[in-house]
């Protein structure tokens, strides 16, 4: 049977770009669909940042890595509760997705990064060793050098084509549905991304995004809408990872992502609803919404005025005067004296003292043997001996894990990429990568980078599996 293309991709983002790019290296006809009017997807959007094990760039910085390591990490932080061999498979193959990159011209120097804004490597807070790659020009260079390549190796982009459903060949793949119209192809990838912008799914397979009620915001793209779990309803496929995702913790009235909002003052304290300190305020964002989801879902941030008016200019919401016009709204509140502040929050006052008397000690030190905090301080060159929270009017707002980034329920793959259906078998020809994908994002972020680098060996290896599924064919024939 003549087919349109040899391969469709759904979705021009990371992993769809990787797929497209594998498959035609090896010699595939490929067409990618992309339902907006830009590629890109959350991908463009981010910092970039890929974690992977066993590097170039980790050797020559002098890292010892290896996959089993990071495996053995992955597997542990989220309890074992995701697919051991895709995972294992993603920890493997996450090194050589780094070597291809850089032969597409991404560039990586082998420099130590303060954060994920820095090209180099970094620790994003909770890997056991340095990741974190950050990539120059971040999400968007790797989007700028996957769609060289793309153009390079003259596959075909639809833009604003959104694929709507699956044509099926009995068991088997053979095409999709764009606008109504059929473009017939012996694999499919699913690459649309996640469903953070889709709110009725999002109440479904995350309620945790419900906790920040009104306060949530999405930063993820406009095209992550879920379109893979209709395919997985109308198809019987089967979905993996529900209710996890990536929100990140925020002030009440932040509304956007910390590039713009800018960073809350680093004395502060972090009270629970009885007015003891409770946690690192700099905890990782891997593991902190799972902390305030311990303490009723939130905390309040607790800081002085002489914090308040050292906050550095420029950025949107953590700002001097942002912080007065909050108070003027009732999301910040504001006291002349703990005991008042306390009452206003209501939480006991001598608990609040008590607290800000105990950090204002450990501070004085610069060593905080409850949280460890002065750890994540120093990761982040941070000097660990902060100014006391002492001067009055006092403030406190509520944080709230209300930024949504990513989502994980996806089609359940093996571990060669391939979709399952819900009796377990594999759908012949279809394929997923990237937040579309089930089986390998979990309920914790693992490090700085898990989720671009999962959407490129993903999608890099769906390019794979489509050629060597053609090739098969074709010596089968
Ligand atoms: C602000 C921000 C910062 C982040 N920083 C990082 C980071 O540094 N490191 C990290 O690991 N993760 C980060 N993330 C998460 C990460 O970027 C994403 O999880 C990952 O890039 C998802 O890749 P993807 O290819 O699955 O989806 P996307 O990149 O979103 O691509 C999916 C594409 O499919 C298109 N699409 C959707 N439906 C259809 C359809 N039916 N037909 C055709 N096209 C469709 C979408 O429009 C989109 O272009 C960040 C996310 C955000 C929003």
């Amino acid at each position: 049977m003549g087919y349109d293309y040899d391969l469709v991709v759904i979705g021009a983002g990371g992993a769809g770009l990787a797929a497209a790019v594998s498959a035609a290296q090896h010699g595939l006809r490929v067409l990618v669909l992309e339902s907006e009017a830009e590629i890109g997807g959350s991908t463009q959007l981010s910092a970039g940042m890929l974690t992977a094990a066993a590097t170039g760039v980790q050797r020559a910085l002098g890292v010892e890595d290896s996959p089993e390591r990071m495996f053995q990490h992955y597997m542990d932080l989220n309890q074992w509760r995701v697919l051991p061999g895709p995972t294992r498979m993603f920890c493997e193959q996450s090194g050589t997705l780094i070597d291809w990159l850089l032969d597409l011209g991404v560039e990586i120097p082998a420099q130590l990064s303060r954060n994920a804004h820095m090209p180099g490597l970094t620790r994003a807070g909770v890997e056991d060793v340095w990741r974190g790659h950050v990539p120059k020009d971040q999400g968007y260079g790797l989007v700028q050098a996957l769609d060289r390549a793309r153009r390079r190796l003259k596959v075909d982009l639809a833009l604003g084509s959104r694929a709507t459903d699956l044509l099926r060949d009995g068991p088997a793949v053979r095409g999709v549905v764009v606008d109504g119209a059929e473009v017939t192809a012996p694999s499919v990838v699913v690459a649309c991304g996640g469903l953070a912008q889709n709110p009725e799914l999002v109440r479904e397979y995350f309620p945790d995004a419900g906790i920040a009620g009104d306060s949530l915001f999405v930063v993820a793209a406009p095209g992550s809408r879920g379109d893979h779990i209709a395919l997985a309803e109308r198809h019987d496929l089967s979905l993996f990872g529900h209710g996890w995702g990536l929100l990140l913790v925020t002030a009440e009235f932040q509304r956007f992502h910390h590039w713009q909002s800018g960073f809350p003052p680093a004395s502060r304290i972090h009270v629970n609803a009885d007015g003891h300190r409770c946690m690192d305020e700099d905890a990782p964002y891997a593991v902190s919404p799972g902390i305030l989801k311990d303490h009723g879902g939130f905390v309040w941030a607790v800081f002085d005025e002489a914090a308040r008016t050292g906050l550095p200019p420029g950025y949107a919401d953590w700002a001097a005067d942002r912080v007065l016009e909050e108070v003027g709204k009732g999301v910040v509140r504001r006291a002349d004296t703990l005991p008042e502040l306390a009452e206003r929050i209501g939480v006991p006052a001598a608990n609040l003292i008590r607290s800000v008397e105990r950090f204002n000690a450990l501070f004085e030190r610069g060593y905080d043997e409850d949280f460890l905090r002065h750890e994540s301080l120093a990761a982040k060159q941070v000097d660990p001996r902060l100014p006391p929270v002492e001067t009055g009017p006092f403030y406190a707002v509520r944080m709230l894990p209300a930024e949504l980034v990513c989502t994980h329920t996806g089609l359940r793959i093996d571990s060669r990429a391939r979709v399952l259906d819900t009796g377990g078998r594999v759908v012949p020809g279809l394929y997923a990568a990237g937040e579309a994908a089930g089986g390998i994002l979990g309920e914790r972020y693992v490090g700085g980078g898990n989720s671009v680098a999962h959407a490129l060996v993903l999608g890099r290896l769906a390019g794979q599996e489509a050629a060597q599924r053609l090739n098969d064919a074709g010596s089968a024939a």
